[in-house]
């Protein structure tokens, strides 16, 4: 293209009409109506028709003035070098993908210093080499991250292969979830399995041992509805800790209080990292203990006294559910029957009625939560409940239940005095198992965390709710 008298025709050319390409190169009307329908950033629709198959084509030209800047050196070419035609792959439009023709040139770069000879235009919706639209890339990962879509899923939908749709997850995840967490005062933490656990059997024992146990640890916001924070792998005290140690110091001076499950491992990490934040433990757990510690009690003394397990016509075992319901949910002549039936077996159903009891005591003090107790009606039913633990000192349960109280009871005291509860890392958990069961599990679990993220996040799905 160094001939004098083409570079004088080009030059004329374009003097006659500067408007660019279209007008020059592309001497064909568009039509505004079909451009406004497809709405493509760049891309003027010169006409929509069908092939011999019925599939529609829409063929398209470029709009877009700075396609014709070399991407080398950035001058504007006047000097086409051929006519070139690809098809990038676009969003559907009806029941049927349609094909995007997009007739475009390849300009060559006169500029002498240029080390690029000639380049194809290209619009920030289609970028060189790119066989698909930025927004059909950007509605895949949309559809995974909010749509709740599995990554196999999105793809198969939008005609992208798997590697692709996870990369647009994750360039939308990168987008739309927060760096860092914003400033709460309340947190919670809790654990969840992230896959089954996986058992071996021994050749020479025959027995079996766990060679698989994988947990994630997730901290989820209680106060401002961020939703899920962040997940860590593992759950050991430091990989906690360590998570906590990297967000931003006023991230942490603003947190007060951390709710967490009777656990010591992440007990000892916020006591670590959050020295001044109040932990608080709930009486989710503590219920579920007790509710444990009874029915343990229960086995233990039918062993003892029939030596067998429970079954149908022993009446500690037909009243089981009672034993375990409420018992302001008990009407008053349930409890009688329980007591009835309980205290006729003899010395072992009196003792299953003192574990009852106990639970009863336990519950009456965890009552007290959102009440704004007074500190001496906590310390009255504190001490009820391990008045009556301590007059049963032959029931190993009760002593247990009441051991545990007692290392726990600063922070049982703060939810007595907070009301907060840790349901909404329960919550959270809910939503990460139903993410791995549509995904029939995960193998990688950096992928696992973030479509748990995607999907527990308040920020992104609010995002993915219209207004
Ligand atoms: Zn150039």
């Amino acid at each position: 293209m160094r001939n004098p008298w083409l570079l004088w025709i080009m030059t004329v050319l374009y003097a006659v009409n500067p408007q660019g390409t279209t007008g020059v190169h592309n001497p064909i009307e568009t039509s505004t109506e079909a451009t406004l329908l497809l709405d493509l950033e760049g891309l003027h629709v010169v006409k929509v028709e069908r092939d011999h198959d019925g599939h529609r084509i829409v063929h398209v030209v470029t709009a877009d003035e700075s396609a014709r800047a070399c991407p080398a050196c950035g001058v504007f070419s006047v000097t086409v070098k051929e006519r070139v035609a690809t098809r990038p792959r676009d969003l559907r439009a009806g029941d049927s993908p349609y094909t995007l023709l997009w007739h475009k040139l390849r300009w060559s770069c006169r500029e002498p210093l240029c080390p690029r000879g000639s380049f194809t235009e290209q619009i920030p919706q289609v970028s060189a080499g790119m066989r698909t639209t930025a927004r059909l890339r950007r509605a895949c990962g949309r559809a995974i991250a909010d749509g709740g879509r599995t990554v196999t899923q999105a793809a198969r939908d939008h005609r992208l292969s798997w590697p692709i749709a996870m990369r647009e997850l994750r360039a939308y995840a990168t987008e739309v979830l927060p760096d860092q967490p914003e400033p709460t005062p309340v947190i919670g933490i809790d654990e969840i399995r992230r896959g089954r656990p996986r058992w071996e059997q021994d050749p020479d024992t025959g027995k079996y041992r766990l060679i698989a146990d994988r947990w994630h640890v997730g901290f989820t916001d209680l106060a401002t509805g961020q939703g899920l924070l962040g997940q860590v792998e593992g759950r050991l005290s430091t990989s906690v800790a360590a998570w906590l140690n990297a967000r931003p110091k006023a991230w942490r001076t603003a947190l007060t209080h951390v709710a967490i499950d009777m656990c010591q491992t992440f007990r000892c990490a916020v006591r670590a990292a959050l020295p001044h934040a109040i932990i608080v433990v709930d009486h989710f757990h503590l219920v579920q203990l007790a509710n444990g510690k009874l029915a343990d009690l229960r086995r233990r003394l039918t062993w003892k006294m029939r030596d067998r397990r429970g079954r149908t016509g022993d009446p500690e075992y037909d009243h089981r559910r009672l034993l375990r319901s409420n018992r302001e949910d008990l009407t008053d002549e349930q409890i009688a029957i329980l007591e009835r039936d309980l205290t006729r077996i003899g010395t072992y159903g009196r003792h299953i009625l003192a574990g009852w009891h106990a639970k009863e005591k336990l519950r009456y003090l965890l009552a007290l939560a959102r009440t704004n107790p007074a500190r001496s009606t906590i310390a009255h039913r504190l001490h009820a409940f391990y008045i009556w633990c301590a007059d049963h000192p032959y029931l190993p349960e009760l002593v247990t239940l009441a051991e545990t109280v007692a290392s726990w009871w600063k922070e049982i005291e703060a939810f007595l005095l907070t009301g907060i509860t840790n349901a909404k890392s329960e919550g959270t958990n809910r939503v990460i198992k139903l993410e791995a069961r549509c995904a029939y599990g995960f193998r990688n679990p950096a992928n696992q965390r973030l479509r748990s993220r995607c999907a527990t996040t308040r920020e992104s799905r609010n995002r993915a709710i219209p207004a």
